[in-house]
């Protein structure tokens, strides 16, 4: 299926703002090193497998009815796994959907929208701005810094400077940031909050569990912030891309108004059941999250011996400059069998941190390549 190029009629009929756009997607290739779009390389444990089934088969019967449109169990589990992180975040405070993508979608339902702008930090995960574009939301390109001794870095006034000069409805500050890895210090938030009094500041925390010792979360700052959300997902440390569950913490007022743009009964019985199980297991959902971190330090280590330019991550994933050419190089290694993420930025490439065994795999390819791609 491809909508690259619709008969030149259809085209013709789209909105005219989506005409020159192209559609999102990492490519799905059988490989034997998937590092491009920072999963979890780990399979879901059997006992955790055991558990889904068991809460899938009280689910399947009841199929002919709707499901909780209110996910309150769901609720009440990712409260309770939040709240592990020291705040107290209660079910009220939570909602979800089908993978934080579609959180994001009505966060800019509900508060962008024709008229209206949000605000990102240039280079950070795309589908914020593509998801502004599809609701009319327009978009203004902020800037990270580009000093070489804090490459990609954010801090607090210039985001002020930034977000007062657009004038913002919603702002998007990523930590840790897709593709970067870099994540922001609590001071660049809260300087985020108060140079847009009417703008609603949304913390993309889809990383969060991977960040090094002392990277807080916003989380602590939800309190007395009316405006301030926190999004997160099962997609990535949980190891649950593909049980297509994201959400988010507020203040209960806003997730509230959340539920004037999403779907009647958006998150489906079995979408429930297996998040449900996944967070009845928590430590063992979360257990591989120690192993990928050391791959993703071990990947800036050997990348740097190699001669190559790697962004310090707290993320899954770590991006890499000092090639010559980013897409002769990402070639040269799916040509060897391992598959990582062109995101755009020339020299620069983005490897997720998988196995030991895909690490080795993607630096003996990148060795292979030879000098000549540095
Ligand atoms: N936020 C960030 C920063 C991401 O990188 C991703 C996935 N790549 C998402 C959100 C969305 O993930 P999901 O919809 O699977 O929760």
């Amino acid at each position: 299926m491809s909508t690259e190029s619709p008969s030149s009629g259809l085209r013709a009929l789209l909105r005219e703002d989506l005409r020159a756009e192209k559609p999102y997607g990492a490519p799905q290739l059988t490989v034997s090193a998937a590092l491009n779009t920072n999963e979890n390389s780990y399979p879901v444990p059997d006992e955790v497998v055991a558990d889904m089934l068991a809460e899938l088969g009280e689910a399947l019967p009841t199929l002919n009815r709707y499901p909780d449109r209110e996910f309150t169990s769901l609720r009440e589990a990712l409260s309770a796994y939040l709240t592990r992180s020291g705040t107290a975040i209660a079910p009220d405070q939570v909602w979800a959907g089908n993978g934080s993508n579609e959180v994001l979608l009505h966060l800019l339902q509900a508060f962008g929208g024709p008229g209206r702008r949000a605000i990102g930090f240039t280079p950070s995960y795309s589908m914020h701005s593509i998801i502004a574009t599809t609701t009319g939301t327009a978009w203004t390109y902020g800037r990270r810094s580009a000093d070489p001794e804090r490459l990609f870095t954010l801090d607090a006034d210039s985001v002020a400077a930034q977000i007062a000069d657009a004038a913002p409805q919603l702002v998007f500050i990523c930590s840790p940031n897709n593709p970067t890895g870099t994540a922001v210090g609590l001071d660049v938030i809260e300087a985020a909050y108060a140079a847009a009094p009417g703008a609603v500041v949304v913390v993309d925390e889809a990383y969060a569990e991977f960040a090094r010792p002392g990277t807080p979360s916003a989380l602590s700052l939800l309190a007395g912030r009316e405006r301030l959300v926190v999004t997160r997902t099962l997609s990535k440390a949980f190891a649950l891309a593909g049980g297509r569950l994201g959400y988010l913490a507020a203040d209960p007022e806003l997730v509230d108004l959340l539920r004037l743009v999403r779907m009647p009964y958006h998150l489906s019985a079995p979408s429930q059941a297996v998040a449900r199980a996944a967070l009845r297991h928590t430590d063992t959902m979360l257990s591989t999250v120690g192993a990928v971190k050391d791959q993703r330090d071990r990947l800036v280590t050997e990348l740097t011996s190699l001669g190559y330019a790697p962004v310090p991550s707290d993320a899954n994933f770590v991006l890499f400059g000092g090639l010559a050419d980013a897409g002769h190089t990402w070639q040269g290694l799916l040509d060897r069998g391992v598959l990582v993420r062109d995101v755009g930025i020339p020299h620069y490439l983005r490897v997720t941190a998988g196995t030991p065994a895909e690490t080795t795999a993607f630096l003996d390819a990148l060795a292979a390549l030879g000098p000549t791609h540095r």
